[in-house]
């Protein structure tokens, strides 16, 4: 099978444009050049914990080194930001794209011609896919050579539902209990205070809120998308990726761990979205996150033997996870001020390692994005020390000055 892959500009990563899965391994050792070899503390967590999982805590906050309200940008007061504030306008398009474009992508494909969503066509929306279908049979064949670990799923993600597996992890490579990573994942940026962008869940109602701020900063970011919201949206996948960022796999359903399901279950949710991500822009993404940053050596080997590489956010020992938290304002389980308390303390930690570092914000909720815009995306370009954001496309995240 060929890939058509849509290059990551996280950091400085840089994937080739066209791109084949058996090549897969070298390209890896090539882009995840930095590497995170120690386990952060357990507790890493994402858009919303699997059942039992414990939050995670960043410690006092340092001081601030940046300007916390990007002023003009509409956003309300941090204290106004949290569950149920007033909701605003969602915006409409700005430039509409049509089939025979040109992607700010060297050497992509023109975007392609697509009718209309059969939604019979597709697995149901928010639940895992059957993995018995025909596709997911053909799908299975790409597992066909590849050594994977013959590990039980997990209950249902969680350390505390499954004792016996968490006992394990370190031996099945069980991110959510332990932290436990390999070096196959990305999990940082390689260049010192080099920041990757990341939003999770979409494409929302307000994705494009966040596209036209990041458009007018000159931003680029990775948007890791859900197969079910891009069967509603298509038309916002398509605007991120014009506008020059990068796509990555982030399930299907993104219902249930994907440590819990069966190796048909796993196939099907990564392969349902890499295939109306390629039906919508023509081309395959070769990375993935799992839901959750839960990931074990079985999900791991399945996704690279389908060609997309695990990327996670930034979490050690010293640091603990670079989860902004922003999940837990729009969940109502903490107020906009604690979420950027937390944030904060990223930053403070994020000046002091080695490598760059890969932070976890969503865009599936109009909160999280206000979030963004107000004040995480404006501390990241007003801190000092500067970080490096990125400002360029198909290349690289381009240092700031
Ligand atoms: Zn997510």
């Amino acid at each position: 099978m060929r890939f058509y892959s849509i290059p990551a500009a996280l950091c400085v990563l840089s994937l080739p444009v066209f791109a084949h899965a058996d090549n897969l391994k070298a390209r890896h050792e090539r882009i995840a050049h930095k590497r995170q070899t120690t386990s952060p503390p357990p507790g890493s967590s994402g858009a919303a914990p699997p059942p039992g999982a414990t939050p995670s805590s960043s410690g006092p906050p340092p001081p601030a080194t940046f300007t916390a309200l990007d002023t003009g940008t509409g956003i309300p007061p941090l204290s106004s930001i949290t569950s149920g504030m007033p909701t605003q306008a969602t915006l409409a398009p700005s430039v509409t794209f049509t089939p025979g474009a040109s992607p700010p992508v060297s050497g992509a494909p023109p975007l392609p011609s697509r009718a209309p969503f059969v939604i019979a066509d597709w697995p149901p929306v928010n639940v895992v896919p059957p993995g018995n279908s025909p596709e997911v049979t053909e799908w299975m064949k790409e597992l066909d050579g590849h050594n994977i670990p013959d590990l039980s799923p997990t209950i249902n993600g969680s350390c505390e539902d499954d004792p016996k597996a968490a006992a394990d992890s370190a031996s099945r490579g069980w991110w959510t209990c332990g932290g436990i990573t390999r070096a196959t994942d990305i999990v940082n940026c390689p260049d010192k205070l080099t920041w990757g962008i990341s939003f999770d869940d979409g494409p929302s109602p307000y994705t494009r809120k966040l596209l036209k701020y990041l458009d007018e900063k000159d931003l680029k970011a990775m948007f890791f998308v859900v197969g079910s919201r891009i069967l509603e949206r298509p038309e916002i996948l398509v605007e991120e990726y014009m506008a020059g960022h990068e796509i990555s796999v982030h399930t299907w359903s993104h219902s249930k761990p994907l440590t819990s399901l069966t190796n048909a279950e796993v196939v099907a949710e990564l392969g349902w979205t890499r295939k109306i991500i390629k039906d919508v822009l023509g081309v395959s993404p070769t990375t993935f996150r799992p839901p959750w940053g839960d990931i074990d050596d079985r999900v791991r080997a399945i996704s690279m033997a389908m060609g997309m590489i695990p990327i996670l956010w930034t979490s050690t020992p010293a640091t603990g996870p670079f989860d902004t938290n922003d999940w837990k304002v729009a969940g109502g389980l903490v107020p906009g001020p604690a979420s950027f308390d937390t944030f904060n303390a990223i930053l403070g930690n994020a000046s002091t390692m080695e490598t760059g570092f890969i932070v976890l914000q969503h865009d599936l909720y109009e909160i999280t994005v206000d979030l963004a815009i107000g004040y995480t995306l404006n501390a990241a370009q007003t801190h000092s020390p500067a970080f490096n954001v990125s400002t360029d496309s198909s290349v690289e995240v381009v240092r700031q000055s």
